[in-house]
């Protein structure tokens, strides 16, 4: 069988229209380059996206967010924080950063998510706060969570990198813990270069992230009574968004129905083609409680194909398919965790399977349902190929 792409389908394209362009362009020709209207009407409009009861603060990533959501709940040296094993290393790098120590939790084979009930597991009297990821858009059981939280007097952080428009019960996530955090990075949901928000229920968290991330002043240029002169009541960092980005991310945002339309599509068609795909299966979500809002698609490979996943993965590339893994080791597996806690392969086997066996495929807002037919027929092909 020859190798001879159908096509190119790249995994992911940031969708950038003339208007987003025009928004940037807008304000380079105006003065204000930081800290301006922009941030805030992003600000503004991101929290009416998300709900009635959400603040938002303008960050420089999602990265960044994390650092600060942990700072401000004065969380640090002695204290233990559960995270999933299974996510971007930012999730815990953050923790890292404030000296915490990061308690690994396995997730469901199914959603790639951690389950309340192995979050209680490994509650301590040491434990200060649970980090959770809504993976690839699929919302966590954080009903169930709160509960452990509230239990347990726990603080909630919501890593919801790669869950913009997933909701539970009609909440949107980021809005259940005490404070959630969003990625603009290019391949995310929107974009805004770099970027992210931090989300709180509590206005007087938002407002206290908001010095935080801006060098501990409370007050922009614009607000100071004294021309010049502001006076620094905390320490802080910066990790301000720009006005550009922020112009960015608005023009974004205005388009957020057909984008997570698109997204969404684009998986349940790719869901149908590749159903009788009888080496491996799709993560996914089906509770009638739960708005999920595809990432990507996430294939599992199974058998004697889970074996060969580089070569598979080679092969669809090969073909003109674009593919990416979410995520490429389990967060205890990579080399800075594993040095400094050792690794136990026998504590985090679903982690290990999604990042060894899995494959994620492309259903971004650059294609449409249509196309999912080319990426299933690669993947049919590269199976093929390479089960010989
Ligand atoms: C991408 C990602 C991040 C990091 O986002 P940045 O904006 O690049 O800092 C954090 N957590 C998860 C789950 C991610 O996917």
């Amino acid at each position: 069988m020859s190798t001879t792409k159908v096509r190119e389908i790249p995994f992911a394209r940031p969708w950038i229209t003339a208007e987003d362009k025009q928004a940037v362009m807008k304000v380079l020709d105006g003065h204000v380059l930081t800290h301006g209207p922009e941030c805030k009407n992003f600000e503004a409009e991101f929290s009416a996206f998300l709900g009635p009861d959400a603040h938002s603060v303008s960050m420089s990533s999602c990265m960044g967010a994390l650092h600060v959501a942990y700072l401000h709940f004065g969380i640090g040296k002695g204290d233990e924080v559960i995270v999933p094993a299974q996510t971007h290393a930012a999730t815990v790098h953050a923790v890292e950063w404030v000296g915490a120590t990061p308690v690994f939790a396995d997730c469901d084979p199914a959603t790639g998510n951690m389950l309340p009930e192995a979050i209680e597991k490994l509650v301590t009297p040491k434990t200060k706060a649970i980090s959770v990821v809504h993976f690839v858009g699929f919302p966590c059981k954080m009903d169930a969570i709160m509960k452990v939280a509230a239990q347990h007097k726990l603080k909630v952080i919501e890593d919801c990198a790669i869950a913009l428009g997933a909701r539970l019960d009609g909440r949107h996530v980021g809005l259940w813990g005490d404070a959630a955090t969003f990625s603009f990075y290019p391949v995310k949901h929107i974009t805004t270069g770099e970027g992210g928000m931090f989300v709180s229920r509590h206005k007087d968290v938002a407002e206290a992230v908001a010095r935080l991330r801006a060098f501990g002043v409370d007050r922009t240029h614009t607000e100071r009574a004294v021309p010049g002169f502001y006076d620094v009541p905390s320490l802080g960092l910066n990790y301000r968004m720009s006005e550009m980005q922020a112009a960015l991310g608005r023009s974004q945002l205005s388009r957020i129905t057909e984008n997570l339309k698109r997204r969404k599509d684009n998986f349940e068609a790719l869901k149908k083609e590749l159903a009788g795909f009888k080496s491996g299966h799709l993560l996914d979500e089906r509770d009638p409680r739960m708005v999920t809002s595809p990432y990507c698609g996430c294939l599992i490979l199974a058998g004697a194909l889970a074996a060969k996943r580089n070569d598979f993965v080679a092969k669809l590339n090969a073909l003109g398919v674009g593919t990416s893994i979410y995520y490429p080791q389990p967060v205890p597996r990579m080399k800075y965790y594993r040095t400094k806690y050792g690794y136990d392969a026998a504590k985090y086997p679903r982690a290990a399977e999604i990042s060894d066996h899995g494959v994620a495929l492309p259903c971004g807002t650059h294609l449409v349902p249509a196309d999912m037919r080319d990426v299933a027929d690669a993947v049919r092909r590269a199976a093929t190929e390479v089960l010989g």
